[in-house]
């Protein structure tokens, strides 16, 4: 290089180390330029020799650093990207090339795009534009297509990149879910065919239901004044009652998942409704007393039906659940302008784990000793029935010696907003009355 200035008279640039006077040898950069006279030869050289020793040193090691992170983004065993800052891409590990079959310089920008399936591809580009635009955690899940013909299912995510503090496009990772989304999509499928067998099948089974309890009414009259006849005609149409009350349980609840549980909302008396409960749960019920400790006077704006129906429930498993005990409690009070109806019984309760279940479809406390009958689906349909009048249902139990279950609503303040959202219309608390 000295050579060629020295011919050409061009200046002269160098790195080479240089032994400092401690022994330390270290980079310099030497930079010589030549001074010319007017006919430009060479009259002398002017030179420089700067200590660059700790600027190499730190490239070198950024260089090690970035060829390290590369090999390691390339052995990942999932596919890992890097999008510039308007979201095209320009990084793909290896493994992408790997599962899609795809050539790396045909991926790059939105090349990528010709591997993927995806439902709606308008939804999917305006994602990720916002995704950029905001900065935020990006994530989405599609197919992409695989070189024999198929397809994987994948799960996406990337988060925004900062080159210090300026924004430096996505890192993302690309996940092969295909065997979890099968799965999914298996467990779903078949919970709905089961779903349509149950609404199917209590369908088929309210028809012949509601002959035979006429038959037994009419056998019921005609056997009267043959007592044993007549006992047996009555136990018939108690089971007849519950097994009714199962297939209209199973009705609901594929009502509910088909969204077709309707509701007839009316003003009504609540207290009265609480009442006719109780006297109803009553007329068979002789093991315990059902006792109303408090009742609030309140007018409610809502399906009297169905709200009936989550009273008989709460008061049937208070009853169910407390074989050893003989009365249950039930109240209703006003609250921070909710109307709460509370149920205590002094039965087995429930353990704080189950408590958040309870509530769930099919949810039954799988206790060996005793054998509870019930098909898990009281409890989820009160509370769909309540979450329909806006308000909110809770237990508070302690096993071995009670539950209490609650729910409140919404009253309104005679706003348009809460009227509309079928809470009472006027509310005032009563005392107390015991039956
Ligand atoms: P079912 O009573 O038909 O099983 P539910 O939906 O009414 O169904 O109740 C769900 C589960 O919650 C019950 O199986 C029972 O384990 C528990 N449970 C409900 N009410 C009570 C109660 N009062 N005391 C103890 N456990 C209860």
């Amino acid at each position: 290089a000295w050579n060629n200035s020295l011919k050409n008279g061009v200046p002269f640039q160098y790195e080479s180390r240089l032994m400092r006077s401690d022994g330390e040898f270290r980079w310099h950069l030497t930079h010589a330029e030549p001074f010319k006279d007017t006919n430009g030869e060479v009259l002398y050289w002017m030179g420089i020799n700067t200590d660059i020793h700790d600027q190499k040193m730190q490239l070198t090691s950024l260089r090690n650093n970035e060829i390290y992170f590369r090999n390691l983004s390339e052995e990942t065993p999932f596919i890992v990207w890097k999008s510039d800052r308007q979201g095209r891409c320009m990084y793909l590990n290896k493994k992408w090339t790997e599962v899609t079959g795809l050539a790396l310089k045909d991926s790059l920008g939105y090349g990528f795009k010709q591997a993927l399936i995806i439902d709606d591809p308008e939804a999917y580009r305006q994602n990720w534009v916002k995704a950029v635009e905001n900065r935020s955690h990006y994530q989405s899940k599609f197919q992409i297509k695989i070189p024999d013909g198929g397809a994987r299912w994948v799960f996406c995510q990337a988060n925004p990149h900062y080159d210090h503090t300026v924004f430096d496009g996505y890192i993302g990772s690309v996940v092969d879910i295909t065997e979890q989304e099968l799965y999914t999509r298996a467990v779903r499928d078949l919970s709905e065919r089961k779903d349509e067998f149950l609404s199917i099948a209590s369908h088929e089974l309210k028809t012949p239901l509601t002959s035979i309890k006429a038959s037994v009414q009419l056998i019921g009259r005609t056997v009267k004044h043959d007592e044993k006849a007549s006992l047996f005609a009555t136990k018939a149409a108690e089971q007849l009652v519950r097994l009714e009350t199962l297939i209209a349980d199973l009705l609901d609840v594929s009502k509910i998942n088909a969204g077709r549980l309707v509701y007839n909302e009316t003003e009504f008396n609540f207290k009265d409704m609480l009442f006719d409960v109780v006297q109803s749960i009553q007329n068979h019920t002789r093991s315990h007393q059902v006792i109303i400790e408090h009742s609030a006077e309140v007018i409610y704006f809502g399906d009297r039906f169905r709200l009936e129906q989550v009273v008989y429930n709460y008061l049937s498993n208070a009853i169910k659940y407390s074989p050893g005990a003989d009365k249950v409690l039930l109240s209703s009070y006003l609250k921070d302008n909710y109307l709460v109806v509370s149920c205590r019984d002094f039965g087995i309760g429930i353990q704080p784990e189950n408590l958040n279940k309870a509530f769930e479809r099919y949810y039954r406390v799988d206790d060996s000793e005793m054998r509870f009958q019930g098909l898990g689906l009281g409890l989820f349909i009160s509370a769909e029935i309540i979450k329909r009048h806006k308000g909110i249902y809770w237990i508070e139990s302690e096993p071995g010696s009670g539950s209490t279950f609650f729910f409140s609503l919404p009253l309104s303040n005679g706003s348009d907003e809460d009227a509309l959202s079928g809470s009472s219309l006027s509310a005032k608390e009563t005392q107390s009355t015991s039956r």
